[in-house]
C-alpha cells in the first residue's frame, strides 16, 4: 500500500470527524466498507454506521453485520428496511425493486437526519463507472470518498495486517455484496463489480449515480 495514500485516508478521517458531528458511514459490508469501519473508529469515530436490508441479503451478511456491530461497539450501527417492500421486484422490474427496497429507505433516512457529510468505501478501482472518483463530492450531505484511491491489494493488506475478519463470502469470489438474486461470485481478470447485478446491463444500484439525496445528486 502507498503510504501516500494511507496517510491521507487517515487526514481525511480525521478533518470528517472534527469538522462533521452528525458524520454518518454508509455500508454494503464489502472489504472496502469493513476497512473503512476499522479505520474511522481507529480515527475517533463513534457515529452511525448504516447499512440497507432489502430483505434479500445473503445470511452471511446480516450476520457479518451483527459481528461487526459486536467488534465496534463505540459506533452506532443501524439497519433501514423499507417501509412498503416490493416482494419479489427482482422479478418483476430488478430496477424498480433497488429503488423502492434500497434507495428509498436511504433518501428516507437522510432526509430525515439531514446529515452533514456522509462517509463511503467507494474505490476508483472498483468499477469502470467509478474512475474518476476524487475524495469529496460536494453537495448535501457532503459525500467523502477516503479510499478512492485504494486498491483490492491495498484492502486485502490493511485487513491482513489488522487482523480484520471479512464477509464470509469474500473468500469464494464475492468482492462485491448485494442481495442473493442478483449477485455472483466474480471471475479472475472482471470487475471488482462484475458480479452485481448479472445480465441486467448495470452494476449500480442506484445509491450513488440516480438517486437524489435532499438538494443533490447522489
Ligand atoms: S439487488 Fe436485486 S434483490 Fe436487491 S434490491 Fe436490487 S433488484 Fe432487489
Amino acid at each position: 500500500m502507498l503510504e501516500s495514500n494511507f496517510q491521507e485516508t487517515k487526514e481525511i478521517l480525521r478533518s470528517a470527524i472534527k469538522d462533521h458531528i452528525d458524520l454518518k458511514i454508509t455500508t454494503g459490508l464489502n472489504i472496502a466498507g469493513t476497512v473503512l469501519i476499522d479505520l474511522a473508529v481507529s480515527q475517533g469515530f463513534d457515529g452511525d454506521v448504516v447499512f440497507v436490508d432489502t430483505n434479500y441479503h445473503f445470511s452471511e451478511t446480516l450476520s457479518f453485520f451483527a459481528y461487526l456491530k459486536s467488534r465496534y461497539q463505540s459506533a452506532n450501527f443501524i439497519t433501514l428496511k423499507p417501509k412498503a417492500p416490493f416482494e419479489d421486484g427482482y422479478l418483476i422490474d430488478p430496477v424498480a425493486c433497488c429503488s423502492q427496497n434500497k434507495v428509498e429507505p436511504l433518501e428516507d433516512f437522510l432526509a430525515a437526519t439531514m446529515p452533514s457529510a456522509i462517509l463511503n468505501g467507494r474505490t476508483r478501482e472498483s468499477a469502470s463507472t467509478r474512475n474518476t472518483l476524487g475524495a469529496l463530492e460536494d453537495g448535501n450531505p457532503i459525500r467523502l470518498n477516503p479510499l478512492y484511491r485504494w486498491e483490492r491489494k491495498d484492502l486485502e493488506s490493511y485487513a491482513k495486517s489488522y487482523d480484520l475478519r471479512l464477509h464470509p463470502l469474500y473468500s469464494q469470489g464475492y468482492l462485491s455484496m448485494g442481495c442473493w438474486p442478483c449477485t455472483a461470485a466474480v471471475k479472475a481478470g472482471e470487475d471488482i463489480r462484475a458480479g452485481r447485478f448479472v445480465g441486467q446491463g448495470r452494476t449500480e444500484c442506484g445509491i450513488w449515480t440516480k438517486t437524489k439525496p435532499p438538494a443533490q445528486e447522489a
